[in-house]
């Protein structure tokens, strides 16, 4: 080890803080030793720029441990290594990468004033649909990792039936609301009934849930309203509201994902409730795309009065995250219309969904 800020590389291994001074190899690959021995070896197509100040080259590789991360300070070693990382930039300052990133920056710089003159819910109104994708994405796998932390990590073994069952039906609702195959959905194991929308567009539904649902109508009402959530990106715009300025800061001036404010923020996210306009935004959602269906848009309050006379309220339940009025109730049947379409899946395919964990009735 040697003083910080004067070695021309230095190597995060992403386990730890801890800065090595390093030297690098040319190779076929990007070898990185440490003390006289190869600590990594970096495939150039996967490694990526990542943010730093000036005069500093930081990259990560996209194979390697996410946190990990190589600091070259000299310009010889930079520009040898830019000349190999043939995809260096692929992921934001491609040719139109760099006005969108740009734009992006100016929208965090003027959000962080917004905060400071308005309070964090406004400019996490107007941020919110800013985050590039990709950036989204991400953020959505650090939260999965806590949704799993919250909620027991008990894998759901999905059986082949269930699982395809499950696919049939996120399938006919992903497709009547006009997203693409991006949007995913899977069941997970959790004691908890409760179903969640995630960054970067993915949809949770925990099998207790389902367990409680009568039919498939219930389970695909509240994926439909997850949709919805997904649609008007309330996730993020809680993320940013929960993360508050440290987390907008953070967004302006580096890669955040794992930070322990990134983390704290993911958190809050999942385990906290939905403004009720957002609520109300969703309900819509779920009403006309059940209606679109053909099938009972308020199937889903159903189950969800189920929940909270079972539960009663206690705990996080799909009504602690997604507050329930009784407007929302009154709405939902309001809307409820003859069932015109087919159901949304076979009996043999309900039944197969309703064990998809492997756990029988409950
Ligand atoms: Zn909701």
């Amino acid at each position: 080890m040697s003083d910080a800020g004067s070695d021309p590389v230095v190597f995060f291994d992403g386990t730890s803080n801890r800065r090595h001074a390093a030297t690098l190899a040319f190779t076929g690959a990007l070898e990185i030793s440490v003390d006289g021995e190869t600590r990594a070896k970096w495939a150039y197509a996967d490694i990526r720029r990542a943010d730093s100040a000036p005069g500093t080259l930081r990259v990560f590789c996209q194979s390697a441990p996410p946190l990990a991360r190589l600091e070259i300070r000299d310009a010889a070693l930079a520009a040898e290594l830019t000349s190999r990382a043939v995809n260096l930039d692929e992921h934001h300052l491609g040719a139109r990468g760099v006005a969108k990133i740009v734009g992006w920056s100016l929208a965090a710089a003027a959000s962080i004033v917004l905060v400071v003159l308005f309070g964090v819910p406004l400019a996490a109104d107007r941020l919110a649909p800013l985050v590039p994708p990709a950036f989204e994405r991400r953020i959505g796998d650090v939260t999965e990792q806590q949704v799993k932390v919250v909620f027991g990590d008990k894998a759901c073994k999905s059986s082949p039936a269930g699982k395809a069952a499950f696919d049939k039906l996120v399938t006919k609702l992903r497709d009547a609301a006009g997203f693409d195959t991006s949007v995913e959905s899977t069941v997970l194991s959790s004691d908890i009934p409760n179903a969640l929308a995630l960054p970067g567009g993915k949809v949770i539904v925990f099998d207790s849930l389902i367990a409680k649902a009568n039919n498939p109508d219930e389970v695909a009402g509240v994926i439909a309203h997850e949709l919805g959530h997904l649609k008007h990106r309330d996730n993020m715009r809680g993320l940013i509201y929960n993360g508050g300025t440290s987390f907008l800061i953070g967004l302006l001036f580096g890669d955040i994902t794992g930070s322990s404010a990134m983390i704290f923020a993911s958190r809050t996210l999942i385990t906290s409730s939905y403004s009720r306009e957002a609520e109300t935004a969703a309900d819509t959602f779920s009403i006309e795309l059940m209606q679109k269906l053909g099938r009972p848009p308020k199937a889903m309050g159903e189950l969800m009065m189920r929940i909270t006379g079972k539960e009663g309220g206690k705990g996080l339940t799909i009504i602690s995250t997604h507050p329930l009025t009784e407007d929302r109730l009154a709405r939902m049947s309001k809307e409820d219309q003859t069932v015109k379409g087919p159901p949304v899946l076979t009996d043999a395919e309900w039944q197969a969904l309703k064990g998809i964990c492997g756990k029988g009735k409950v």
